[in-house]
């Protein structure tokens, strides 16, 4: 079993012979081989969401690079030559107005695309490329969220990956067609002299040796500052969520977390300061190579050339000099593409990556479809362990059958949650298995499996939407009454009655002015209600009401049963007068099931059950005999052999 998505991680680049560190992938004989791969490979992502932000963007560069080398060199060689050599005013006037028509059209083309069609096409491949990586994050193993490594290769594959997506397109462009252009311009100036292409190589090795190593150095500190971004984009988002707001001004936590951030901060700056010397001498070098080597050198050469050895033409060495100006711009574009398509190239294996991985449990598993009907499901010697080593559950074996109800009592921590989630499929089992109706629940189409459950959880979430699609949860319309109907068993019949908008009422005031806040006790009734309104075989409910006043907790814990008495309940509760009629009582004690049994069994037994019973039934009473003194006196102690626990 895999515990982490690192392990899962790691599986899938060792199938396909990777190497473990980022570092080692930068270097070695295979990175310009990785490099073309991982940009063609995102050229084709990007081809299947939106072909013609691709082919448009080929255009472009087409009629760009072509602009770029006619007016420097086929139109200001035409025009000087027509005036050296006699040429009418006519003639120059003529093929002004030819070309300024030609390129009206160009223009205008230039404009629709710049400012029309990038925007819109972007958004398309931007909405595609998160829809992908949405897919992924949502199927994601559970393992996942508790694994740092995890959210630092997710944030590098997420980091600006939009603008890398769009970024790779047009470099894809500029390299193809800057190849043609180059080409085609170094044989416009090697017709004039051919010496002067030695200065073209001046941008060459200016982008090759100094920017690339820049790239990779950028790279490096990019990657080894990866978690003190995360830890100071965490105190951002802290700051700003609801969910802290309360704790954030009650207590001084949030400057706590402001020093963390602050030495997150200086994380950053230090791994910066670390590669100082480095970073500026190999910017220096990138800039002087690539702009003032070509600049200088052509015009002093092409000076020389004129007016010391008077071998070159006055409108050669004008030609000379405009066409170098646009040769120069080509080939640092050329070679900036270039370069840019390799360092993007260790993000998109980060992409590549995190795309690839495939979940240990994959949300759309296939199997076997379940049939409604609810035999049995199983617990044979069920051991499991979020990290190695450490088990959480240990030979946990029980059976639930048809229409049973089961409480699931215990300690805090003492793994009830646990056992659900191996229930529900979310992390399976370490040892042992589950089954349903005697086969494995690995078996299943895990769709189809999880449909048997109606699950509220302890910990379950209000979405920032109406209160029906809170209800419905996307699993197709309800009737208004049906709505109705859970909200009242639940306990929120009154206050759904009074909701500006009834349904449709919006669970959050964060983009509806007139939206709805429940209270901690309501929200828990919503999401009881939730599981109400849902048509499965299986109700668990974990701790459903621990925020609720005695009566709600009462009402909602007969509802509960009454709803559960045609399917098999789970229920945990730390509250045991809520579970003594229940058929089955499982107590887990340290993760391991310390005894089961009806309550009477088990208070006969006078162990672990009978202990905590007795404790809280002499709780009770000591709070009744504070309220009502004589009623307090006239009730019977609970019967049982178990002492008080510690
Ligand atoms: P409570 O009554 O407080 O809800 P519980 O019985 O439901 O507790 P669990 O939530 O199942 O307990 O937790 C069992 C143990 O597993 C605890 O020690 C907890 O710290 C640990 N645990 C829970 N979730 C994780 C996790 N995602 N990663 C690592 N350990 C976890």
């Amino acid at each position: 079993m895999d515990f982490s998505f690192f392990n899962s991680y790691t599986s899938v680049r060792e199938k396909k012979g990777a190497v473990s560190g980022m570092e080692k992938k930068t270097a070695g004989k295979g990175t310009a081989f990785r490099a073309i791969k991982n940009n063609l490979y995102i050229m084709g992502f990007a081809w299947r969401i939106c072909p013609l932000r691709v082919a448009s963007n080929g255009i472009y560069y087409g009629l760009e690079q072509f602009e770029y080398l006619f007016f420097s060199g086929f139109f200001m060689k035409k025009v000087l030559s027509l005036i050296e050599n006699g040429g009418s005013f006519q003639e120059i006037l003529a093929f002004a107005l030819i070309t300024a028509g030609l390129f009206g059209a160009v223009c205008l083309f230039n404009g629709w695309y710049v400012n029309y069609l990038t925007p819109v096409t972007d958004v398309k491949v931007y909405q595609g490329l998160y829809h992908a990586l949405y897919q992924k994050v949502g199927n994601a193993d559970l393992s996942c969220f508790e694994d740092s490594d995890f959210y630092n290769r997710y944030m590098m594959a997420m980091a600006d990956s939009d603008k890398r997506l769009t970024q790779t397109i047009d470099n894809g462009w500029h390299i193809l067609i800057g190849t043609i252009a180059v080409a085609v311009s170094w044989v416009m100036m090697f017709r004039i002299d051919h010496y002067v292409i030695i200065f073209a190589l001046a941008p060459i090795i200016g982008n090759f040796v100094f920017a690339n190593a820049l790239n990779k150095l950028t790279y490096r500190i990019y990657e080894e500052s990866m978690i003190f971004r995360r830890i100071a984009d965490y105190v951002n988002r802290v700051i700003h969520l609801v969910d802290y707001a309360k704790e954030l001004r009650m207590t001084d936590i949030f400057h706590v977390m402001e020093k963390k951030q602050e030495d997150a901060k200086a994380g950053i700056t230090g791994t910066m300061d670390k590669y100082l010397v480095k970073n500026v001498l190999l910017g220096w070098g990138y800039l002087y190579i690539t702009f003032v080597v070509i600049f200088e050198g052509v015009i002093f050469y092409g000076a020389c050339r004129t007016m010391v050895a008077k071998a070159m033409p006055l409108s050669d060495f004008a030609v000379l000099t405009t066409l170098m100006t646009s040769v120069s711009w080509i080939l640092i574009r050329y070679t900036k593409a270039l370069l840019e398509s390799m360092k993007n190239s260790l993000f998109i294996q980060n992409l590549r990556d995190f795309l690839d991985y495939e979940p240990a449990i994959p949300e759309d598993a296939d199997g076997i479809m379940p049939d409604g009907e609810i035999k049995s499901l199983e617990f044979r010697d069920v051991g499991f362990a979020y990290k190695p080593g450490r088990m959480t559950l240990k030979h946990i074996s029980f059976t639930l059958r048809e229409k049973e109800a089961c409480a699931l009592v215990g300690y805090n921590g003492a793994g009830k949650s646990t056992l659900v989630k191996l229930l529900l499929r979310f992390y399976d089992p370490t040892e042992g298995e589950i089954l349903l109706n005697g086969v494995n629940i690995k078996e299943y189409n895990l769709k189809a499996y999880r449909g048997l459950f109606a699950a509220a959880f302890q910990d379950g979430k209000i979405f920032a939407r109406s209160i029906r699609d809170n209800l419905e949860m996307g699993n197709g319309e309800k009737e208004e009454g049906c709505l109705r109907d859970v909200l009242s068993r639940a306990g929120l019949g009154p206050v759904a009655e009074g909701l500006p908008g009834g349904m449709d009422a919006v669970m959050t005031r964060e983009f509806a002015p007139e939206g709805v806040v429940l209270s901690g006790g309501q929200s828990q009734k919503l999401v009881a209600a939730r599981a109400f309104l849902q048509d499965a075989p299986v109700g668990i409910f974990d701790e459903p009401s621990s925020a609720l006043d005695p009566i709600a907790e009462h009402e909602l814990m007969e509802n509960i049963k009454k709803d559960s008495a045609g399917r098999i309940l789970l229920l945990i509760s730390h509250r045991l007068s809520c579970v003594q009629d229940m058929e089955k009582i499982i107590v887990l004690k340290d993760g391991r099931i310390a005894e089961q049994g009806t309550h009477g069994q088990l208070m006969e037994a006078g162990g672990e059950y009978a202990a905590l019973y007795r404790m809280q039934a002499e709780r009770y009473r000591m709070e009744k005999a504070f309220a009502d003194p004589q009623e307090a006196l006239a009730e019977p102690l609970p019967a049982g052999k178990g002492g008080m626990m510690g």
